[in-house]
């Protein structure tokens, strides 16, 4: 059982060290900005060093929309987040499932998702996997509801999408939390990693709002269910720095272990 923290990016070894982390999850760049990563003087170090790294793309990356001016940028930041990421041993780059504006079909977003894979084929193939992760809010996103879900994955299942689910998304979300493993292997076939999150929100709100395990409205038991069904490694990313994130730690290895 790998279980970790979303971190800080200026030192997520060191981040990893003081909360006993097993996994770490940060960003490359700034996430609201169109911006391409760096190569990073600690890339040796953190491919050596055992720990599980899995890089978060920028929120700003939307390869659904059906606007070219922001579509294509994704397209490009998200082949250039996935090199880098790679660079640095990654297990997979997460991408949220993005969304097509008010009004607009959701279908072309799923048109849109099947050509950000054939670009990143013809662009020489993506290095690691894509974790595709569930979203909590809007009403035309791709990746909220799980009927839409199995629409995205009709069109992006044979490039090998990887799929991350976010227990604080899927709530806010409005997808039942019992059962929700199985529900989720029957569409994608697999779960590459669980964001054990508690939601702020309540079910169903579509408020993208992280809380402590225990400390928001989603029953504990189930996110650790879900972790035990799923056999994922787990990434928290609640709020509370590193005294926060530890207790969530001890706690899923307490209860999700073995
Ligand atoms: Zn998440």
């Amino acid at each position: 059982m790998r279980i970790g923290a979303h971190v800080d990016s200026a030192d997520p070894l060191a981040e990893a060290a003081a909360r006993g982390a097993e996994a770490v999850q940060f960003f490359l760049t700034d996430p609201q900005k169109y911006n391409s990563p760096k190569p990073r003087a600690d890339a040796e170090q953190i491919r050596a060093s055992g720990i599980d790294v899995y890089v978060h793309a920028p929120y700003i990356i939307n390869v659904a929309s059906p606007n070219n001016r922001i579509r294509i940028p994704s397209r490009k930041l998200l082949m250039a987040h996935a090199r880098a990421a790679a660079e640095l041993g990654a297990k997979g780059l997460i991408v949220h499932g993005g969304h097509v504006g008010s009004g607009a079909d959701l279908e072309a977003g799923f048109a849109n998702w099947r050509k950000a894979f054939e670009y990143a084929e013809n662009d020489g193939g993506l290095p690691l996997p894509v974790l595709i992760e569930n979203t909590a809010g809007g009403d035309n996103a791709c990746a909220r509801r799980f009927d839409a879900l199995a629409r995205l994955w009709d069109a992006v299942g044979s490039f090998g999408a990887g799929f991350c689910l976010d227990t604080c998304h899927a709530f806010a979300g409005g997808e039942d939390l019992v059962g929700i493993v199985d529900r989720v292997k029957a569409i994608t076939g697999r779960i590459d990693l669980i964001h054990a999150n508690d939601s702020k929100g309540g079910f169903d709100s579509g408020q993208d709002r992280h809380d402590n395990l225990g400390s928001g409205k989603i029953d504990t038991e189930l996110v650790v269910a879900a972790i035990r069904a799923s056999g994922a490694p787990a990434i928290v990313e609640t709020p509370g720095g590193i005294d926060g994130q530890t207790a969530d730690i001890a706690l899923l290895r307490e209860r999700a272990g073995n």
